[in-house]
């Protein structure tokens, strides 16, 4: 019988994983598919104890469940435990065990677009939301970790209690979004995790770049649209862009991984996110 694996969040009608990952599986014949389950929250534990009886292998966990699942899982790896947020869960021998794939994918995409590690480099991350801790608590645990974080948000309050909750020491400061815009010239990569500028609202910027050098990388995790305002000022000021397709299809395929033991063909991946996207 075809292995389930799955989806679970509410809502998750627009998700581009089952193609993706559907995809995945008959390149590789093998015999299994993917599928999105909207769960209310109103019958969360049942439904994942449903799909537990019916024996799903894996799935991942989308908004607004990746810390409500984890009082559902038999074990917890370390990184997604610090996180606090689980995003891909595994079946092995019978028990459920929960990961954290979305900073490894964002950590290997924004790897593969920079010239040289990270290890030299200063980060600047905005926001201090789940994705921003699951970047932030990623990268600093990097082997080529970075010279130094600053993280700005909205409420700095949150990006003060996101370093605080670091289970180990780096350089990190906590600062206001105006004082972030007016320390551009000291950073290397910038690096925005709050949904600002994503549809429908894609006129609207979280930050002003004027000062950033040329030198510098600016990071999007939005993938709709494929190019934010801060990314298209980005590339007017001559600065490299970096979208956030690549962490989505890099968690994605890391999640598969952790399921079949392949890692699956990440272009194809990736062309089957971006065919969907500018279809839409
Ligand atoms: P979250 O936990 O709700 O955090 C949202 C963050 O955005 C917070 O820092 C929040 O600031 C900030 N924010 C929201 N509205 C704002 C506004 N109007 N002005 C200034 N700041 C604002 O959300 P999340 O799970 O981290 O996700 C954030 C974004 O990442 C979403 O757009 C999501 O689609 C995207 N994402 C992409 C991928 C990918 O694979 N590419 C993966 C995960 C997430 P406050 O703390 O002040 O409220």
């Amino acid at each position: 019988m075809s292995k389930l694996y799955g989806l679970i969040g509410y809502p998750v009608g627009h998700s581009l994983s089952p193609a993706m990952h559907n995809d995945a599986f008959q390149r590789l014949k093998i015999d299994a598919r993917y599928e999105a389950f909207a769960i209310e929250p109103t019958h969360f534990g049942e439904s994942i104890e449903q799909l537990k009886q019916r024996g799903i292998e894996g799935f991942n966990v989308t908004i607004p469940y990746k810390v409500d699942i984890m009082e559902h899982l038999d074990e917890i790896d370390p990184l997604a435990q610090s996180i606090g947020a689980v995003n891909t869960v595994v079946k092995k021998n019978g028990r459920y065990i929960g990961y954290n794939t979305d900073g490894e994918g964002y950590a290997t995409s924004l790897l593969q677009h920079l010239d040289g590690g990270l290890s030299a480099k200063n980060i600047l991350i905005i926001g201090a939301g789940g994705a921003a801790k699951a970047i932030f608590y990623t990268l600093a645990s990097h082997s080529d970790a970075p010279a130094a974080f600053f993280i700005c948000n909205r409420t700095v309050a949150k990006a003060k209690e996101l370093i605080a909750q670091l289970p180990f020491q780096i350089k990190a400061k906590a600062i206001s979004i105006q004082e972030a815009e007016q320390r551009m010239g000291e950073i290397d990569v910038v690096i925005n995790t709050t949904s600002v500028g994503m549809y429908p609202h894609v006129e609207q910027m979280p930050i002003n770049i004027d000062l950033l050098g040329s030198h510098a990388i600016v990071s999007d995790i939005i993938y709709n649209p494929l190019e934010t305002k801060l990314l298209s000022t980005a590339k007017q000021l001559g600065i490299r862009p970096h979208n956030g397709v690549g962490m989505f299809v890099l968690q994605g395929a890391l999640a598969f991984e952790k399921w079949t033991g392949i890692f699956p063909n990440q272009e194809a991946m990736e062309q089957i996110v971006l065919n969907n996207l500018i279809e839409k």
